[in-house]
């Protein structure tokens, strides 16, 4: 059974940077949506592995690389449980969000013809854009946007009407990184399976929050990043579907990716190593499984319970200051606050708040459409994870009036 409760206190202990200091004053972590934070027991892992059993795997006799070995395909097996897929040759590793969808999009030039058309939401990160736009420059397929409201909710009326039997594929984050909006993934799905397209969705924001059950979602594609969810950097995974995995042609050749080789033709390997070309990122695959093993002692009922908590605190707080506006009022949010002060320009604020020790984000967040919907640069993004406590947030709230007074 999960937890639905836990203890902030003890919880923080895990975590070795929260004891530090920035500009003379405790830090205060609140850009967990940019990356989170890391937890001793992670650590360890990555200590362990280096100190321990380091090797390149699948290929040695000897004891070091078969230990490796075990160890990453162990991961593999707690990322597909974690996320529910059918089988562990469905989960491909890979460096991250970025990686998975390039993958998908770079798979699907051979599949998608000029006329095609594919549907992103007005809502997405950079890479779940640019990726999509290089494949409609190479196959002459078209890219049409899902449309949002003041809200930031998509607008499903308007997408049903895109959807057509010249559909190819949709692609839409779960969660929104610049607006913290959950969109209704099972709904697009559905609704994209019943004219034949196919959907990647983007889980890097929804990742650290919610437990996606891919086969009850029925998603062709779901990708995410480990540094989001405890993990460390350049490791994430990408779930596809078996029957579109032995569909797509490999992305990148090399070792460790081929059946046989000879100079007239090469043969590929069997999933999940015809798109794991080179030596992997080990240690980290391995450090990934440990970050899903420490999150799931805490338990996903009680971090998302505990971080909603610090959403509706934090909001109503912020309001409190006048010519304050969030963007991003969706009633589904996770813990991610995107505001502006009205006058002030979102860069001159987090700069402020640095001083103070508070670490926001601001700008675009790679979500330049957005900032546009809304015709502003950028915003201030607090974003709050289950170790962010209510004292941190009040800490913010005198930040930011203390910006306001200085830069008014
Ligand atoms: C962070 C993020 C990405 C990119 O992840 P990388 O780890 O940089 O590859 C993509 N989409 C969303 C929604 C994100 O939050």
């Amino acid at each position: 059974m999960e937890k639905t409760t836990f203890d902030p206190k003890t919880i923080r202990k895990d975590f070795p940077i929260l004891k530090r200091e920035v500009n003379g004053k405790p830090l205060v972590y609140f850009d967990n949506a940019a990356t989170s934070q890391t937890p001793q027991q992670v650590i360890d892992a990555i200590v362990d592995y280096y100190s321990n059993y380091n090797a390149n795997i699948h290929r040695g006799v000897h004891a070091l690389s078969q230990e490796a070995t075990d160890r990453y395909e162990q991961a593999r097996i707690k990322i597909q449980k974690h996320f529910n897929a059918a089988a562990s040759h469905e989960i491909i590793f890979t460096s991250g969000t970025t990686h998975g969808i390039n993958l998908v999009a770079n798979g699907f030039s051979s599949i998608v013809k000029a006329g095609d058309e594919l549907l992103v939401s007005a809502m997405e990160h950079h890479s779940n854009i640019v990726p999509w736009q290089m494949l409609c420059e190479r196959t002459g397929a078209v890219l049409k946007v899902i449309p949002m409201n003041q809200d930031g909710e998509l607008l499903l009326g308007e997408y049903r009407k895109l959807l057509s039997d010249r559909t190819k594929l949709v692609f839409c984050n779960h969660v929104s990184n610049a607006l913290g909006t959950v969109n209704p993934i099972k709904t697009i799905i559905d609704e994209a399976h019943k004219v034949g397209a196919a959907v990647l969705i983007d889980g890097a924001q929804a990742a650290p929050h919610i437990k996606a059950d891919v086969q009850a979602l029925e998603v062709d594609f779901y990708t995410v990043s480990a540094h989001k969810m405890c993990g460390p950097t350049g490791v994430g995974m990408l779930y596809g579907k078996e029957e579109w995995l032995n569909i797509l042609p490999p992305y990148q050749g090399g070792g460790e990716m081929i059946a046989e080789v000879t100079f007239e033709k090469t043969t590929y390997a069997e999933l999940p190593h015809k798109f794991e070309a080179g030596t992997p990122n080990i240690c980290g695959g391995i450090a990934f499984g440990a970050a899903l093993d420490y999150m799931n002692a805490i338990g996903f009922d009680g971090i998302a319970a505990y971080e909603h908590e610090l959403l509706i605190y934090a909001t109503e707080r912020l309001l409190t200051i006048e010519g304050l506006r969030i963007y991003g009022t969706s009633e589904n949010k996770t813990s991610v606050i995107s505001f502006n002060i009205e006058g002030i320009h979102p860069y001159d604020i987090g700069s402020i708040l640095d001083k103070l020790g508070i670490a926001v984000r601001t700008g675009h967040h790679c979500a330049q459409p957005i900032m546009d919907f809304y015709k502003i640069p950028g915003t201030v993004r607090a974003s709050f994870s289950f170790y962010n406590t209510k004292a941190e947030i009040d800490a913010l709230v005198e930040g930011v009036k203390r910006a306001k007074a200085m830069l008014i």
